[in-house]
């Protein structure tokens, strides 16, 4: 499997291009800016987009799904909780001091339980609501990887000060839904370094006496 995991935009969002070597199919998550930059990276494997994932409807992750829509004709999924924060794009953006991007339709809402082949591989649906309602991370078992989204970072865990946010739902999401994945499972959070599992369980200040209980 191809994994390109490029940081793009202001706040330098971590987007995830995936790609089956064989069928020269291609996952795009998160793509908040910077297309032409992801466009090159699927020209240099010749891969043809299938699927946008949205991991939740901040203006750094999906500020650029309707140009990369426009550019591939691949549908775009997520989470219908997240639809009134992608309404709302434009104070998102002026909370930034940005222009506010062109918006798209959401081809497909994606649910706790729902999946997407790629290849071989399975990219699961975890619904993990906290940052924002509509949050969820993929669970790609034949990868051994958790992509995160701003759930949980490596030593720190999503901000749920902004509308939609819940401090202790962020946490229950977290227990419930990511420390059950096994300590060796690499971790892609949003934005920074990727982590693991095991590493945010010993070490994340914010998980302490969370994985006990
Ligand atoms: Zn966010």
């Amino acid at each position: 499997m191809i994994h390109e995991i490029i940081p793009v935009g202001l706040l330098q969002c971590n987007c995830s291009i995936f790609g089956d070597e064989q069928s020269l199919q291609a996952i795009v998550i998160d793509p908040g800016d910077e297309i032409q930059n992801i466009l090159a990276i699927l020209e240099k494997h010749s891969l043809q987009v299938q699927a946008i994932v949205i991991t939740h409807a901040h203006i750094d992750h999906i500020g650029g799904a309707a140009k990369l829509k426009a550019a591939t004709g691949a549908p775009v999924f997520m989470n219908p909780n997240d639809l009134e924060l992608y309404d709302h794009l434009d104070m998102q953006a002026s909370w930034l001091g940005m222009e506010t991007p062109e918006r798209t339709t959401i081809d497909t809402e994606l649910r706790a339980g729902d999946s997407l082949a790629l290849g071989d591989a399975d990219f699961h649906v975890l619904h993990t609501p906290g940052h924002t309602q509509g949050s969820i991370s993929l669970w790609i078992p034949s990868e051994n990887k958790l992509i995160a989204g701003d759930t949980l970072f490596r030593d720190s865990i999503g901000r749920t000060d902004l509308p939609g946010g819940d401090g202790r739902q962020i946490l229950r999401s977290i227990h419930d839904k990511l420390l059950p994945l096994p300590d060796d499972v690499i971790v892609i959070p949003g934005h920074g370094e990727t982590t693991t599992i095991g590493r945010e369980k010993r070490f994340n200040y914010f998980l302490q006496g969370l994985s006990r209980s």
